[in-house]
């Protein structure tokens, strides 16, 4: 095979495999970190946005 074409696919890989396991560490902490829900329409948020995603009232 192209050794080219090689490296980028051992550099697509690698970028796939991270990315999976990046998602799956993000999934950990969202279940294991307690839900904080709006102070407003009370559906969960996160405490990383200043307002809700829902409904763009500001947080506390
Ligand atoms: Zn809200």
């Amino acid at each position: 095979m192209n050794p080219v074409v090689r490296d980028g696919l051992e550099v697509l890989m690698a970028v796939a495999v991270g990315g999976m396991l990046w998602q799956a560490v993000g999934r950990l902490r969202r279940g294991e970190i307690r839900v904080y829900r709006c102070v407003s329409c009370a559906r969960p948020t996160s405490r990383a946005y200043a307002v809700c995603r829902h409904c763009g009232a500001p947080q506390p």
